[in-house]
C-alpha cells in the first residue's frame, strides 16, 4: 500500500492537488484540516477544543490527529493507497507515524513537498478566505500564526524526510495543471 504525504506551507495548494490526485490514483484522502472541520461543524467535544486552538492559528494536540489518522488507518484497510494532507506536521507526530505504519507491516513512501514563499503564502490564504470563508483564514494575525508555526514547528519534517530518503521537493508557482504534472512525475 502505498503512503504519500503532500507537505508544503499553508496555502501551497495541497488541498487543490490532492483532490486531482484522488481521481487519478484512486488513494484516500486524509486531510486532517478537513477531519478537524467536520468534528467543528458536528459539535464535538474534540471539534470545540479544536476550534479554540485552530481560530487563533496555533496547532491542535499531536494525540488528536495521530487518533483521528489512526482511525481512518483501520477503518480503510484495502484502499490503494492514502494522500495525508497536513499530517505529520510535527517531528513527534512523523515519528508516531512512522510507528502507526510499521505496527501495520507498511512505511510512508515519499513525502511531495509544495513549495511558495511567505509572501504567496499570505496571498493565497486570503483570496481563499473569499471563496470558502474559514475563520482561521480572515485575519492577518492568524496567517500570520501559522506561517510562524509551519516554520518552527513543521519545517524540521523536511530534514526528517530528507534523512529517510523521502524528500521530494516541486516548486509550487505555476498553474494548477503544470503543479499536478510535476507530483504525478513524482508518484
Ligand atoms: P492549511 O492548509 O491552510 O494549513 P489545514 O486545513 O491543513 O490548513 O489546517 C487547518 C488548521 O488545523 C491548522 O492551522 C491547525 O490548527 C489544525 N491542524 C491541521 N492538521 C494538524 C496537525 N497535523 N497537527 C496539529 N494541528 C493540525
Amino acid at each position: 500500500m502505498k503512503h504519500f504525504i503532500l507537505f508544503g506551507p499553508p496555502g501551497a495548494g495541497k488541498g487543490t492537488q490532492a483532490a486531482k490526485l484522488v481521481e487519478k490514483y484512486n488513494f484516500l484522502h486524509l486531510s486532517t484540516g478537513d477531519l478537524l472541520r467536520s468534528e467543528i461543524k458536528k459539535g464535538t467535544e474534540l471539534g470545540k477544543a479544536a476550534k479554540e486552538l485552530i481560530d487563533k492559528g496555533f496547532l491542535v494536540p499531536d494525540e488528536i490527529v495521530e487518533g483521528m489518522i489512526k482511525d481512518q488507518f483501520i477503518k480503510n484497510p484495502d484502499v490503494k493507497g492514502f494522500l495525508l494532507d497536513g499530517f505529520p506536521r510535527t517531528v513527534v507526530q512523523a515519528e508516531h507515524l512512522d510507528d502507526m505504519l510499521k505496527e501495520l507491516g507498511e512505511d510512508v513512501t515519499g513525502v511531495i513537498s509544495i513549495m511558495i514563499p511567505d509572501g504567496m503564502v499570505k496571498e493565497r490564504i486570503r483570496h481563499r478566505a473569499q471563496i470558502e470563508g474559514r475563520a482561521d483564514d480572515t485575519s492577518d494575525e492568524i496567517i500570520e500564526n501559522r506561517i510562524q508555526t509551519y516554520h518552527a514547528k513543521t519545517e524540521p519534517l523536511i530534514s526528517y524526510y530528507k534523512k529517510a530518503g523521502k524528500y521530494k521537493e516541486i516548486d509550487g508557482i505555476g498553474t494548477i495543471e503544470d503543479i499536478f504534472g510535476k507530483i504525478c512525475k513524482v508518484i
